[in-house]
């Protein structure tokens, strides 16, 4: 939600400035400085709307720094609404910073190039010209093997008896590098009896651009997708980082992960293969903070006769993988990747489960520098495999 600017102070008013929410803020964590904490983010922002500080480059460059993981919000006892404060900080206050965003925009806006970027970049797989790419374009790096690209059909009938009518959201990282995720959530969902209606005319979810404090293309972003998809039929995602910017800005839809919702339905009749392996789960801050549906993945992937689940150590903690700050706050980004990269090391994990592709594109690039041999995984991924 984005506020005006004396709903902004009124809701900065209601910290009390406890502190409490300090301990679990990721940046305040490792520059220990108070101006990179919730509490210090909230003075400022609030001094700033006041024209008590001036809104320059030192104010911009402690709220880029906030990763909108929203720990601070699960943490305070006073529910100041963190998220609203931060969005309208930087749609507000903070100069656009279009850094990625003046390219990704067009891609954003328009499913067709989306669609000629992922044949090109599968294409350069294709012909093992990925050295060459990240030579020109490091920020490529960060992709994963990249399947085929698929042209969505706008209905994927249940293959079993008919329970129901769902719609899922495609998301433009998902749609674009992890269609696998997306044809696992369609394949389950049919086999449990629910028709998948994916609607064309979707688009991006608007976290990218609400994070470069371009509030008036999110707002279209929003219009649109809120015009695209049925109220009254449940709106599944497979990135919680698009479920809770759907879930902030479109109320009146049923926005729901994809877990949560699969573990709402009948299973009775559904056939799992045993799998003996040990499941790491990582969970993303907007799965854990905004949609508070984490325990989902656990339950859902315990369906898995003989696998062992697991909460990864240290899950409260952000991975960095936070949209475009990985590009933006790459320094950042990576020291908070690397303390997730030590555990993963320290446990010799060797499936982890994440149900956000900004997490699992950025722990699996930190995975392939680092030369470990780790499966990152989507859940569903995971279950459709052992229902197959
Ligand atoms: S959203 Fe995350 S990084 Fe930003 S202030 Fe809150 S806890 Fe810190
Ligand atoms: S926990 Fe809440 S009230 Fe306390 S300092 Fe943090 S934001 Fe303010």
């Amino acid at each position: 939600m984005t506020l005006s600017v004396p709903e902004l102070i009124v809701e900065a008013d209601r910290c009390v400035a406890c502190g409490l929410c300090l301990p679990h803020c990721p940046t305040y964590r490792k520059t220990g400085s108070e101006a990179d904490s919730p509490r210090g983010r909230i003075q400022l922002m609030r001094a700033v709307a006041q024209d008590i500080l001036p809104n320059n480059d030192r104010f911009k460059e402690h709220i880029d720094l906030c990763l909108s993981c929203r720990s601070c919000e699960s943490a305070c006892p006073n529910s100041v609404n963190y998220g609203a404060l931060v969005d309208t900080a930087r749609a507000l206050y903070i100069q656009k910073k279009n850094i990625g965003m003046t390219i990704a925009k067009p891609f954003i806006r328009h499913r067709y190039l989306t669609h000629i970027l992922t044949w090109s970049l599968w294409l350069t797989q294709q012909l093992k010209l990925s050295a060459l790419l990240q030579h020109l374009l490091p920020a490529t790096k960060l992709l994963p093997n990249i399947g085929k690209p698929i042209a969505w059909k706008s209905l994927y009938p249940a293959t079993t008896q008919h329970k129901g009518a769902v719609s899922l959201f495609l998301g433009c990282a998902s749609n674009a590098l992890d269609q696998q995720t997306l044809i696992a959530s369609i394949y389950v969902l049919n086999k449990l009896g629910f028709d998948v209606h994916v609607p064309g005319s979707q688009t991006c979810c608007g976290s990218i651009a609400r994070q470069a404090g371009d509030r008036i293309e999110a707002s279209k972003l929003v219009a649109r997708n809120a015009s695209s998809f049925e109220q009254d039929t449940p709106l599944l995602t497979t990135a919680s980082g698009c479920g809770a910017g759907l879930k902030d800005y479109l109320p009146q839809h049923q926005v729901q992960d994809i877990s949560t919702f699969l573990m709402s339905c009948d299973w009775s009749d559904i056939q799992i293969a045993g799998l003996k392996e040990k499941i790491y789960v990582q969970d993303p801050c907007s799965l854990r903070n905004v949609l508070q549906s984490q325990q989902a993945v656990y339950d859902l992937l315990k369906k898995i006769p003989d696998a062992n689940i697991e909460a990864l150590p240290g899950n409260s903690q952000c991975c960095g993988g936070a949209g475009a700050y990985i590009i933006t706050q790459k320094f950042m980004a990576n020291m908070l990747r690397n303390d997730k990269l030590n555990t993963i090391k320290m446990h010799h994990v060797a499936i982890l489960a994440t149900s956000n592709i900004g997490c699992s594109l950025h722990i699996a690039e930190g995975l392939r520098e680092e030369g470990l041999k780790v499966n990152v995984m989507h859940p569903i991924q995971i279950i459709a495999k052992q229902m197959r």
